[in-house]
């Protein structure tokens, strides 16, 4: 199984580059923002719990993302593999991955981090807000929470892979499509 966890602050293009990674390695896209989204739409208990916390720009508590993230991996009987987006955004997180997926016998095989400056994300949040309907996009001071959030939060998931021998950095800046050819060379030497 190939296994990806696309990891980076929000802004850095990880929705964008996941679209185009399942469709060239038909992968199973799990991205619990996404899964987030889809519960508040529909009104389900997950969702309200979860709005609370993604309209402040915080992340939802990780009891609840990591039960919710293990249940969509269960749907699946025989992946080719998993792209991780979003998730794991903790330490907690990523232990509780490692620890679900040795349960399948299978591991994480890499993870490709979008690097962009915060100047840049600051931008791109803004400008996608215009579009996309989603109220965390549109509040600077929530942008800048979320920011905030991945520096404290989010960064030492870096670290936890790095330990393993995991970790690659990709420039997420520039054209879209040389971003996707950058991670598909570090996909293609595992
Ligand atoms: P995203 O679409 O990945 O930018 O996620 C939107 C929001 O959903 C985040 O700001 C968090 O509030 C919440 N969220 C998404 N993924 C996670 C996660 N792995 N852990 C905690 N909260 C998350």
């Amino acid at each position: 199984m190939l296994n990806l966890v696309l990891f980076g602050p929000p802004g850095a293009g990880k929705g964008t580059q996941s679209a185009k990674l399942i469709e060239r390695c038909q992968l199973v896209h799990l991205s619990t923002g996404d899964i987030f989204r889809a519960n508040i739409k529909g009104g389900t208990e997950l969702g309200v719990l979860a709005k609370s916390y993604i309209d402040q720009g915080k992340l939802v508590p990780d009891e609840v993302t990591i039960a919710m993230l293990a249940s969509e991996v269960n749907k699946h009987a025989e992946p080719n593999g998993f792209i991780f987006d979003g998730f794991p955004r903790t330490s907690a997180q990523a232990a509780a991955l490692d620890e679900l997926l040795a349960s399948k016998n299978t591991a994480i095989t890499l993870m490709l981090a979008l690097e962009v400056e915060e100047e840049e994300l600051r931008k791109r949040l803004l400008l996608r807000g215009k579009d996309s309907g989603r109220a965390d996009d549109q509040d600077p001071a929530i942008i800048q929470n979320r920011i905030d959030v991945y520096n404290a939060e989010t960064m030492p998931v870096k670290d936890y892979y790095s330990a393993q021998n995991k970790y690659k950095g990709i420039n997420g800046i520039g054209e879209i499509d040389d971003i996707f050819e950058a991670l598909c060379q570090e996909i293609d030497k595992v």
